[in-house]
């Protein structure tokens, strides 16, 4: 509009109207992803902290698109799930990444899970547990190599009963870490009663925990709760030394972070597998 005076509803109008143009232009971007080949997947290994060898890794979705170049998960996720266009990428995904994890055992690697983010909207498809059945008998992949990330709030706000679609994923066979631990609905109801394989501590805690004595003492109890239940302990995050010896001192299982290495395209996590 011409109408643009020095009026402060004006400029906050324009600047709501430029983030909803944005926002249309990634639905756009997202609605033609796989078409285009503008998504597409990393690695992020998981190190074994006692034997610093890989014991896994995660999938992590990436955009870059010709028209709004990189765009962050943290900005393309949200929308995606608003314009329920993350079914499409999901499924997608799920299946890239299970074909993939059978490609490396095929080439004669150890085989060892690939975890893959599924969101609320996901679980709460009546079609997911089919979808996750038929990606697996397509793929080849035995399910034991496929580890499902769901967070406590999205299963929470499960129109299923959490127990139940625990339940039904752990008799499908694949296995589930329990995401972002620490962060908001943290309830110690879903360690002792859910049939839950490892635990992913959330960076946000894992920053803090070589300067707040509290967030030290939160983590050392966590992680031997875990082990109280067998369950296994990632660290999110971790990027410094003082991190690294603090979560070893506390018997912390696993390390995902940049000390060890962050986000690999599949040829450089292939080369670090077999360096290892
Ligand atoms: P997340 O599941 O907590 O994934 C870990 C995030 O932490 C990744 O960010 C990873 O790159 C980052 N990270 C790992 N180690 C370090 C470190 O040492 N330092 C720092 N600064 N960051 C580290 P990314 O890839 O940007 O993903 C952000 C979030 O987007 C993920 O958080 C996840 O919630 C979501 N996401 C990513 N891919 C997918 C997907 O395929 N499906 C769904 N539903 N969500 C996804
Ligand atoms: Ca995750
Ligand atoms: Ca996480
Ligand atoms: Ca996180």
């Amino acid at each position: 509009s011409k109408d643009t005076g020095k009026n402060k509803f004006t400029i906050f109008d324009s600047k709501m109207e430029e983030e909803l143009n944005r926002n249309t232009l990634i639905v756009e971007v997202l609605r033609n992803a796989i078409d285009n080949k503008e998504v597409y997947i990393q690695y992020q290994p998981l190190i074994e902290l006692e034997t610093t060898t890989v014991i896994g890794y995660e999938a992590l979705m990436r955009i870059r698109s010709e028209r709004l170049g990189s765009i962050t998960p943290e900005e393309f996720i949200p929308i995606a799930e608003e314009s329920g266009l993350i079914i499409e990428l999901s499924s997608w995904l799920l299946k890239e990444v299970c074909n993939f994890n059978k490609e490396l055992i095929d080439m004669g690697i150890p085989p060892r899970p690939v975890s893959v983010n599924i969101s609320s909207i996901q679980i709460n498809r009546p079609g997911f547990i089919s979808l996750l059945r038929e990606v697996l008998e397509e793929t080849g992949l035995p399910p034991q190599y496929l580890e499902l990330e769901i967070t406590e709030s999205s299963l929470v706000s499960s129109i299923m009963d959490a127990t139940e679609l625990l339940n039904t994923l752990q008799e499908l066979g694949v296995k589930v870490s329990l995401d972002d631990f620490g962060t908001g609905y943290s309830s110690l109801n879903y360690l002792t009663k859910m049939p839950i394989n490892t635990l992913k501590i959330d960076k946000s805690f894992i920053d803090n925990i070589c300067y707040s004595e509290k967030d030290s003492q939160i983590a050392k109890s966590i992680i031997q709760l875990a082990h109280s239940l067998n369950i296994k302990v990632v660290a999110e995050g971790v990027e410094y030394e003082n991190q690294l010896a603090l979560l070893k001192e506390q018997k912390c299982d696993i390390i995902q972070g940049f000390i060890y290495s962050g986000p690999l395209h599949a040829p450089a996590l292939i080369d670090m597998i077999r360096k290892a």
